[in-house]
């Protein structure tokens, strides 16, 4: 039987996506409205910092659903649109192609937007921060063999720009406050592991300053650092993080910290609001914390429990974090959780030279995360480790340390 609710959501990214095929996969037959700000049908966004800048990966490739999904789900997709604002008691949302929708259940799934530099020249040509798809194509365009390119900040996305802008045979300089690169996520020795890799790369680090001004015209030509050294520059990428895209849920006064609050089943106080992907800020049931991930898997599968839950099922979300990382020839997968400040332990199993290991963090002799670097078919495994961890299970150091003990033997 076809029914007449309308569920609206606003955010048109991975989040988004997936939640309007789940809607459809558990035999939601009422109307749904897919809005987005971009011009772009839904897309993935780690091809735009990897295989689309080196040339391995094509652009439709990263499209979510192919062009005509849409239409035979009977989603209505609106692209380059925005929703600009929230009734909450009325339950509309108002669009800014000037339409007014009713809805029954609302998806905040906005994602989040890079920080911007606060220096003089920060809106010089050629200064670039990317999130998306025409971001990723602009520094494409820009950075050829040659080309000198400064990247400020010394996260995933900057590093995984410089490892691409090198094989481009651009020249590369990275600029960080911090005293190694990755270092609050991975701490010093695994840092150390990333800086050994670039620097075999031929990327220059800057550590320990801050970018003071931008200087050139109409492109920028020099990047000014706080001790007055200059570097020269054909463009810029401005790599110093994101914040997420609370606005809609201030503007409805919603409860917002880093990020929309929301609860296990990824509802906002407001019953009939949801959110999900990068702009939530989840009560992890397991993790006992509250935790806005940023990574596609997230997004991949925050969407489909927020649909879930908002067709009145009781889905949870208390799957790890898990991200992925390439650079160079270096491939790496993550999975679990530190609790920021927790004395973490790390134990390598592998060779670490060689850039062939699983490293793991270990809280109170708890296997708190684990990270394999250049091996392959163990996430399920790290995770296993993790999820005993939180029930209390210890690993022996040694035998976690020794290729010779299979990992399932750890949990027992
Ligand atoms: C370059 C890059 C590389 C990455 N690589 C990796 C990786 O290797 N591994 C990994 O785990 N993660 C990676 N990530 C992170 C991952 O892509 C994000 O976690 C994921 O895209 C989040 O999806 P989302 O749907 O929550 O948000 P988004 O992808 O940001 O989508 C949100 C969409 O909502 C739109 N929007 C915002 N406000 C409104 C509004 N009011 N109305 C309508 N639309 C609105 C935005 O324009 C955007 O299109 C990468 C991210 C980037 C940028």
């Amino acid at each position: 039987m076809l029914e007449d609710r309308m569920f609206v959501i606003a955010g048109a990214g991975l989040a988004g996506a997936k939640a309007a095929a789940t809607l459809r996969e558990e035999g939601f037959s009422g109307r749904i409205a897919l809005i987005g700000t971009e011009p772009e049908l839904p897309y993935e966004r780690p091809p735009l910092s990897k295989g689309l800048l080196l040339g391995t990966a094509q652009r439709d490739d990263a499209y979510v659903h192919d062009p005509d999904w849409y239409a035979a789900h009977d989603v209505d997709l609106r692209t380059a649109t925005t929703v600009n604002a929230i009734d909450a008691e009325k339950r509309r949302v108002r669009l800014s192609d000037g339409d007014d929708l009713a809805y029954d259940k609302l998806l905040l799934a906005t994602g989040a937007s890079p920080r911007t530099l606060g220096v003089p020249g920060a809106g010089l040509g050629n200064v670039f921060s990317l999130r998306t798809l025409a971001d990723s194509d602009r520094i494409a365009e820009t950075v050829r063999a040659g080309t000198r390119l400064v990247v400020v900040g010394s996260g995933w996305i900057g590093l995984e720009v410089a490892a691409a802008a090198r094989l481009r045979g651009a020249t590369v300089t990275v600029v960080t406050p911090a005293a190694l690169p990755l270092r609050g996520v991975l701490g010093d020795r695994l840092a150390k592991v990333f800086l050994a890799l670039h620097r075999e790369h031929g990327v220059d680090f800057r550590f320990g300053t801050r970018v003071h001004e931008l200087r050139g015209g109409p492109d920028v030509a020099q990047v000014v650092l706080a001790d007055e050294t200059t570097i020269n520059a054909d463009v810029v990428l401005v790599a110093i993080g994101v914040t997420p895209n609370t606005g809609l849920a201030d503007q409805a006064r919603l409860p917002v910290g880093n990020g929309v609050l929301v609860d296990r089943h990824l509802r906002t106080a407001e019953k009939d609001i949801s959110a999900a992907g990068d702009v939530a800020a989840v009560d992890h049931p397991l993790l006992r914390a509250r935790l806005r991930v940023e990574h596609w898997d997230t997004a991949l599968h925050t969407g489909p429990v927020a649909a879930r839950a908002m067709l009145g099922q009781d889905a949870v979300w208390d799957r790890l974090p898990y991200f992925f990382t390439d650079q160079y020839d270096l491939g790496m997968e993550y999975a679990g959780w530190v609790q920021p400040g927790a004395a973490a332990e790390v134990v390598i199993r592998g060779h670490e030279q060689g850039r062939e290991f699983i490293a793991f963090w270990t809280v109170g002799g708890r296997v708190a995360a684990g990270m394999n670097v250049n091996v392959w078919d163990v996430t399920e495994q790290i995770q296993a480790l993790v999820r005993a961890g939180l029930d209390g299970h210890t690993a022996d150091p040694a035998r976690l340390a020794d290729p010779t003990v299979a990992l399932p033997e750890l949990l027992a």
